[in-house]
Parts: C-alpha cells; structure tokens; sequence
C-alpha cells in the first residue's frame, strides 16, 4: 500500500480533502499510491458516467490575439507568427465535413480577435445550429462582457470554455500582462455558468512559477466552482516567447491532477489533450487511463493548422480528420474505453438532441 492509500480513500469518498491534506497529497505520492490514484479514477468514471470518451471537432478559426499572455504562441507581440482568419464558408465547411464523420460537437477556438464582433460570432454560431441542428456549439474566445456571452448564448452557443489559468492572483500577474487579472477571467466565468451555458475552466501543469500550493488552490477553486467541463493540459514552451525556456510540466503532474479532478468532479468532462499528446507519444491514452473521458480532433483546415501553435511541437498539425479520428479511436480502445459520437453533455444537463 502506498503512503497516501487513506487520503486517496478518503478523497474517493468525500471528494475532497483539505488543502493541507491535498499538498501532502501532491508532494509525497508514490508509486502505488499513483496506481491507487488512477484505479480509483477509472472505477469513479465507470460508475458515474461510463468508460466512454466523448470526441469533439476542433475548428480553430483565428489566430490574431489583442492579448499578450506570456506563454503563449499566438500573443499579439509574436511577430514570427503567420495570422489566419478562416472565412465564414471555411467554418461552415469544417462543420459539415466533421458532421459528415460523426461528430455532434463543435469547438471554435480563436485568439481574442476583433476582426470578429459579436454580430459574427452570433450569425456563425446561429448558421452552425441551423445547418446541424443536432449539435452542440461550444465556444473557445476569450474574455468578453456579459452581454456578449449573453447574445451568444440567445444565439445557440451550448458551452464555453474559459480556462482560469491560475487562480492566485499573484501568479496570474507572472502569466500575463498587467491589463489581463484574475478577477475579471473569475467574472467571465461566473457570467458564463449565470447565463446558462455548460461552463469549462481549468490550468496548465507546471507553467512558469507555479507551486504546489497554487495547484492546490486551483483544485479547490474548480471543486467549488463546480464546472462541468476542466481543461488541464502540460505547459509546453513556445520559443517565439518570453517563455521560450522555461520547462515543460510533466506527464506525472498532468497524469495524477487529471486523475485527482476525476474524483473531486465525478461527472465532469476531462479532455486528454492535444498538449498532453505532444509531451508524450502515448500521453492521450495515459490521460484517459487516469480518468479523461474527452479528445477533441482538429477539423482546422490543413493549410493553416501548423500556423494555430500555441506552444512548439504540436501533434496532428499534418493529418487528415478522418486520419486523425481512426487513430484516437484506437487510442481510446487501447486505453480500455469506447468512442462515443453523440453530443455528450454534462449529465446535469439534458441532452436537448434526445
Ligand atoms: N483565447 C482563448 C482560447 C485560447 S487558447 C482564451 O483565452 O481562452 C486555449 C488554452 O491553451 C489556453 O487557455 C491555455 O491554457 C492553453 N495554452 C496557451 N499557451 C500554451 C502553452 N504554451 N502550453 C500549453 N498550453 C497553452
């Protein structure tokens, strides 16, 4: 039995611990402790929402940024960065070719883009839910006021997400520029679960200064916000910016929080990133062993995929959709789960195709 063998029990049970607890949790894991830890994940997701992994269809359709985050590869600052903006038939097209594969969710990412206003982000997501009306249309786009999130939301968006990144404020400020603060990413996020959509936050694993008393902070901020959606993803360099040097989080972080998160969260969607892929070949099928039940393949069009890098080395930027899915429908069989093509909302949430 590993050291920790009544923590992980006790967090299995309670979905929770205190944050004492959590950081020796964090700081004294072993070997079978970490075993513990996953099994307990799996058996959680088993039980609640089965051992399915919801695949979603990635349209990353801007790269132009007015922000300047400190780690990542499309901050406006990035001169070295070739720009992209996808045309409204582009997006369209993207639907209608991952619908076309069996994809019920869509997923626009962009950097914050005022070539796109909300008049334009409202007609997309309005002409995405008329053309499939059995899919969810979740939006990737940053902060924006209330009203904003409001019109999209009347206008058929499903879900948003909006990583918090770090919820302590002194480390937020070492992440990003000085107009770009906690307080207001919490705000969005807050509007965001007020308005009525399914709302994602969540971190990156070992980004420059983060200490495990943050992570243990961010873990209570997700067990109290109760999202439905969390995105934890590694840190990975890029080396157009300032962070060009710093060091990649690791697959053991990212591997035991996605598996920790699982048991505080036993509903919720938990991607295996595109990040996680990246800093491990296999990386994907360990998430999904520690408790990830989401992939979200790119549809991005194949000329401008490699130019949506947020960090150096991103995998897929090459292959085809229908490529891509076959080979995450493998990963998702050899990690011991099946695919599952429908919408795939929260279960708080009806699913409203049904
Ligand atoms: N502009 C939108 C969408 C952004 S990118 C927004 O602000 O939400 C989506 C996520 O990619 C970010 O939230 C961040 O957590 C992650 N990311 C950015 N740069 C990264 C890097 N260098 N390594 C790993 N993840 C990164």
């Amino acid at each position: 039995m590993g050291a920790n063998a009544r923590l992980i029990d006790e967090l299995r049970r309670t979905r929770t611990l205190a944050a004492t607890e959590l950081r020796e949790l964090l700081l004294t894991m072993d070997a079978a402790d970490e075993e513990a830890l996953f099994s307990a994940a799996r058996e959680v997701r088993r039980e609640t929402v089965g051992d399915v992994v919801y695949l979603r269809g990635l349209i990353e359709f801007t790269n132009y940024c007015r922000n300047d985050c400190l780690y990542c590869g499309i901050r406006r600052s990035n001169a070295r960065a070739c720009r992209y903006r996808l045309s409204d038939e582009q997006i369209l097209a993207c639907c209608d070719q991952g619908h076309e594969l069996g994809l019920r969710t869509f997923v626009l990412q962009g950097g914050e883009d005022s070539g796109f206003g909300d008049d334009h982000i409202c007609a997309l997501v309005a002409a995405i839910k008329e053309r499939h009306p059995d899919c969810a249309v979740t939006l990737s786009i940053g902060e924006k006021s209330r009203e904003s999130y409001a019109r999209y939301f009347a206008a058929g968006a499903d879900r948003y997400l909006l990583r918090h990144e770090t919820s302590n404020p002194a480390h937020y400020r070492r992440l990003h520029p000085p107009e770009l603060t906690i307080e207001n990413r919490k705000r969005c996020l807050d509007d965001l679960r007020d308005i009525g959509y399914q709302v994602g936050c969540g971190i990156m694993v070992g980004s420059p200064y983060q200490t495990v008393d943050n992570v243990v902070e961010d873990l209570l901020y997700m067990r109290d916000f109760e999202p439905h959606m969390v995105g934890i993803g590694p840190f990975v360099p890029h080396g157009d910016t300032p962070f060009a040097h710093m060091p990649a989080g690791t697959l053991e972080d990212t591997l035991r929080l996605l598996a920790i998160v699982r048991l505080m969260l036993p509903e919720v969607l938990l991607p295996a990133t595109t990040a996680l892929g990246t800093i491990d070949p296999t990386g994907r099928e360990k998430g999904i062993r520690a408790g990830a039940n989401v992939m979200m393949p790119s549809l991005t069009p194949l000329d401008v995929r490699g130019d949506y890098l947020l960090y150096d080395g991103k995998v897929g930027v090459r292959d085809q959709a229908a490529d891509v899915m076959r080979d995450l429908e493998e990963r998702v069989e050899a990690a011991g789960c099946g695919v599952d093509l429908g919408r795939g909302d929260h279960p708080g949430f009806g699913d409203a195709s049904a």
